[in-house]
């Protein structure tokens, strides 16, 4: 560990840096949850990542189930990753003009996804989702969008919306700072809900420009959207001009190569979204993301359209090479069937865990992503979500922190799981979890 003024390993480190960050950083982080307000307590300091594991500022070591949010599907300082990111950075930073490496990840990216045929580059899911919004509405010239209640789609002004008061009214801001004006346009329905969203096109449909949904929930903890949910989704957005856009910032290349979309389109054959946004794995860990649809539609775009859209840092050539490298690991044969049983173990001895304990909890999972809620069934909206066990949910938090075991610090959040964790991880996890829920058996 760096001893040039950076922390030692000891006890205290933690606590002190994040006195120190809140003294010039609003709350001590930079993107809320960091800071444990849900769960309570001192957010870890993290020093290094090394394979499924993390350290933090005192030197602990703990088994890593956030993986940044989604991007490390490989783990931490995976070789090939590590050894692209050093040769782009001795080529330089950045350029601002165009490199042949943003073609590449392009067409990597391209050719797991069929309902793409072009994307564009940016740096953040926010800036995609926002940017896919502003295509909506340029190409179709509807003003009017569609999203459901506890999916997260970044902090674009429009789409920081919670639900109205009654079936098919238009949403309230959710954050200070945005106006009302903004989010006039903006309906938000509960997710899962048929009979809702039939009211809301047979009110709405000719304003509509889009419907953006998160198609696994990752932003609710795991919430699947249904078949005959997705199937109406689909025929009503077609019946009525608007654009279907799947938010895959957290699903994309991580539930399955082809993202969720690859999935429906197994059940319901023909099925493709019309735009979609990814972020996340596809960077890798560096900042990167992307949004794309048909040729027709992304053409809208400047320079040859006239929806604008740019970036100073997007399609940067060290993020590419993190993001090229990337995918080419996770695109070996076999990958996310090894992915996906090591996480449904996982999920299983979780579930397995807990009813050892007497506990009543629902899992599931799916590729590389997964979920578990102190719940005898998984929710399916967001107010099922928020009426499982929150207590329950904190106090494993901290046991399973306290046993080195790194869940997201907040119940409405998915987990993640890298082909870096072994079995002996998952066996130490599932061993962490029966100690940590084995002192509540009052279910
Ligand atoms: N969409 C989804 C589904 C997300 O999960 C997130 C971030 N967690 C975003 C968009 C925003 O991405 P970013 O944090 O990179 O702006």
């Amino acid at each position: 560990m760096s001893t040039d003024g950076a922390a030692v390993a000891g006890d205290g480190n933690n606590a002190r840096l994040f006195e120190q960050a809140r003294r010039v950083i609003p709350g001590g982080v930079n993107s809320p949850v960091r800071a444990f307000r849900a769960v309570g307590g001192t957010p870890r300091f993290i020093a290094r990542g090394d394979g499924a594991t993390i350290t933090d500022a005192d030197g602990r070591r703990y088994i890593d189930y956030i993986g940044s949010w989604g991007p490390m599907i490989l783990g931490h300082r995976h070789p090939a990753v590590q050894a692209a990111v050093h040769a782009a950075v001795d080529d330089g930073l950045s350029f601002g003009a165009p490199t042949e490496r943003e073609t590449l990840l392009a067409e990597a990216i391209l050719q797991h996804v069929p309902s793409m045929e072009q994307l564009r580059f940016v740096s953040s899911g926010t800036e995609a989702a926002m940017s896919a919004l502003r295509l909506a509405r340029g190409a179709t010239g509807r003003n009017v969008i569609v999203k459901f209640e506890g999916c997260y789609h970044g902090h674009a002004d429009a789409l920081l919306v919670k639900a109205g008061s009654g079936l098919a009214t238009f949403g309230h801001p959710t954050s200070a700072g945005v106006p009302e004006a903004v989010v006039r346009d903006t309906l938000v329905l509960e997710y899962n809900n048929v009979a809702q969203l039939d009211e809301a096109f047979a009110l709405h449909g000719e304003r509509i420009a889009c419907v953006m949904i998160e198609p696994i929930c990752g932003n609710m903890n795991f919430v699947r959207a249904s078949l005959p949910f997705m199937k109406r989704l689909r025929e009503l957005t077609s019946r009525h001009g608007a654009l279907l856009v799947f938010d895959e910032v957290m699903t994309g290349f991580r539930v399955a190569l082809g993202g969720a979309q690859a999935l429906y389109a197994r059940d319901l054959p023909g099925f493709a979204p019309d735009l979609s946004v990814f972020g996340k794995v596809i960077g890798g860990g560096m900042p990167l993301a992307a949004f794309g649809g048909k040729r027709a539609v992304m053409e809208q775009l400047a320079p040859l359209g006239p929806v604008y859209q740019a970036g100073t840092l997007s399609g940067n050539p060290v993020a590419t090479a993190c993001g090229l490298a990337t995918l080419q690991e996770i695109s070996r044969p076999g990958f996310f069937e090894a992915l996906s049983a090591r996480t449904r173990d996982l999920a299983s001895g979780l579930g397995e865990a807990a009813k050892g304990a007497g506990v009543a909890m629902a899992t599931d999972s799916e590729g590389g992503m997964f979920g578990f809620f102190f719940a005898t069934t998984l929710p399916r909206n967001y107010g099922e979500v928020m009426a499982t066990d929150k207590d329950r949910f904190n106090r494993f938090f901290h046991a399973m922190l306290d046993r080195g075991v790194y869940l997201a610090p907040a119940l409405y959040e998915a987990g993640f799981v890298s082909s870096a964790h072994s079995q002996a991880d998952i066996a130490e996890t599932v061993a962490a979890a029966a100690a940590s829920l084995g002192g509540h058996t009052d279910r």
